[in-house]
């Protein structure tokens, strides 16, 4: 399989070099060259396959430059029932990703926080921590990763890198602005290849900084500057297997039909969802979420697409869908408006000089609902009222991202047909988010046993005004 980007250069690149280079030369991003179909006979394969062969099958369709007994030993060293281990419900611990039903064959809970970190971009850290390690290993090479997190990146790329003899991770946070078990999940790390900074800023400075460091070409080839934020393909390519995994879980047979609601940030998530529709995966429906961070939300009600600028961007109980410019959007576009790189390139010429742009006079409409997408919004009360519901109704605690998809999947449960079961993407557990689950019920979250006493642990941490030079002067020094 070879990879082109959205805007057109026609890098013919292998796996390989996108999982380490991030974004495109033309500044767009990487796509397979044809989206590989998946036919009834291989559906019925797999419907019973172990999460980790699961993902080897998937995978192997996207990577095909690693020797195929090199890449199932990769899938069988990540998806294991100790690295996810944070299941609520004993039985379903080697399942990885377990769907708990809440009303059965209806609506149900696709829990994918039970990795380390406890929010579901541990599903994809975890095996790019494994990919760079085997890459890097084969070539000889070493990387530093930089980047910037508001939460919950961050400490999934720590703890997928740690210890890695071939990796040093440098990770940019705003000082004092994540929670208090946010920072003690990063600061904690002791592993020498790990680099916590924290900038006297917001997160959009640590952002800039990180803009600004990989756009110098020289100091990035020197030092060996890495990425791996949503925009990497790879972490895209893992999330498509948890929705052929839902799938299997949620129906009785390959006829019928699934619907998705996901929380929506950077558009990483709800992205993968879409592949696997587009690979033939029976997805009825596509239900995407925000919060008071309407960007997309708007896109898919009028087909107006206006990135928010920094001063517009609300902070909200679910932060880490405080995101005003969806970097993984311009894939979807990209299919959007047929697959054209200039069409896309043209866009983003509006896009990257702070404007907006309008597809509602194209064959936008009929091409949304043929993908079928649909999209709601979710706000402070609307969470404290949905923990609050799902609580009292189903007796479970969901964090505050999981509640904004929530109170869009019961719109739509009526509506849908009845064989079709919605499920709703878990993508972190209440533990993280115990000052907005104590608003809403009054008491604490559970901490699962070994995260217990996290926060008295000593913390490693750089203090830093943002600035550019500082940063790489101490990136310099260690990297
Ligand atoms: C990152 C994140 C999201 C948003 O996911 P995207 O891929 O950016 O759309 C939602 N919920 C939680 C808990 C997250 O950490």
């Amino acid at each position: 399989m070879k990879y082109f980007s959205t805007r057109g250069h026609a890098a013919r690149s292998e796996f390989c070099d996108i999982l380490l280079d991030g974004l495109a030369p033309d500044g767009g991003l990487y796509l397979p060259e044809s989206v590989p179909s998946i036919h009834r006979a291989e559906l019925d394969a797999w419907r019973h396959l172990p999460y980790a062969d699961l993902a080897f099958e998937i995978l192997s369709k996207f990577i095909t430059d690693i020797p195929a007994d090199d890449l199932r030993s990769i899938c069988a060293r990540t998806y294991t029932a100790d690295v996810f281990r944070h299941a609520r419900t004993g039985d379903d611990s080697a399942r990885i990703a377990p769907l708990r039903w809440l009303e059965a064959g209806k609506l149900g809970l696709l829990a994918l926080s039970n990795g380390p970190t406890l929010a579901f971009k541990d599903m994809a850290m975890q095996l790019l921590g494994h990919l760079f390690e085997y890459v890097l290993e084969k070539r000889g090479e070493t990387i530093n990763i930089l980047g910037a997190t508001s939460g919950d990146t961050g400490s999934a790329a720590e703890y997928a890198m740690r210890g890695k003899s071939r990796v040093k991770v440098f990770m940019l946070s705003p000082h004092g602005k994540m929670s208090t078990f946010q920072r003690a999940q990063m600061y904690s790390l002791a592993d020498e290849n790990i680099f916590n900074i924290a900038v006297t800023g917001m997160f959009d400075d640590a952002q800039d900084i990180v803009k600004a460091v990989s756009n110098d070409a020289a100091f990035k080839a020197r030092h060996c500057i890495g990425a791996v934020n949503s925009i990497n393909w790879a972490r895209v390519a893992a999330q498509i297997v948890y929705y052929f995994h839902g799938y299997f879980a949620a129906t009785s047979d390959n006829a019928q039909q699934v619907a998705f609601c996901v929380p929506t940030g950077n558009f990483g998530n709800i992205f993968a969802g879409h592949v696997a529709r587009s690979m033939g995966l029976p997805i009825e429906r596509l239900i995407l979420v925000t919060n008071e961070n309407d960007v997309l939300d708007e896109f898919f009600r009028t087909g107006v697409y206006r990135p928010r600028k920094t001063s517009e961007t609300h902070v909200t109980s679910s932060p880490s869908m405080d995101i005003s410019k969806a970097s993984n959007f311009e894939r979807f576009v990209f299919d959007l408006v047929g697959r054209d790189p200039a069409t896309v390139a043209g866009l983003w010429k509006e896009i990257d000089a702070g404007g907006a742009f309008d597809l509602s006079r194209t064959p936008f409409s009929s091409r949304l609902a043929e993908f079928g997408f649909v999209s709601g919004k979710s706000t402070h009360s609307d969470r404290l009222a949905t923990i609050r519901e799902v609580d009292s109704r189903y007796g479970v605690m969901i964090d505050p991202h999981t509640a904004d998809a929530m109170k869009v999947a019961w719109q739509h449960v009526a509506d849908l047909p009845a064989d079709v079961p919605l499920l709703v993407l878990e993508t972190a557990q209440a533990a993280k988010f115990a000052e907005t689950l104590r608003e809403a019920l009054g008491r604490d979250p559970e901490i699962p046993a070994d995260l217990q006493g996290l926060e008295a642990l000593p913390q490693r941490v750089e203090v830093m005004s943002p600035d550019v030079e500082t940063v790489k002067g101490f990136i310099a020094a260690r990297g």
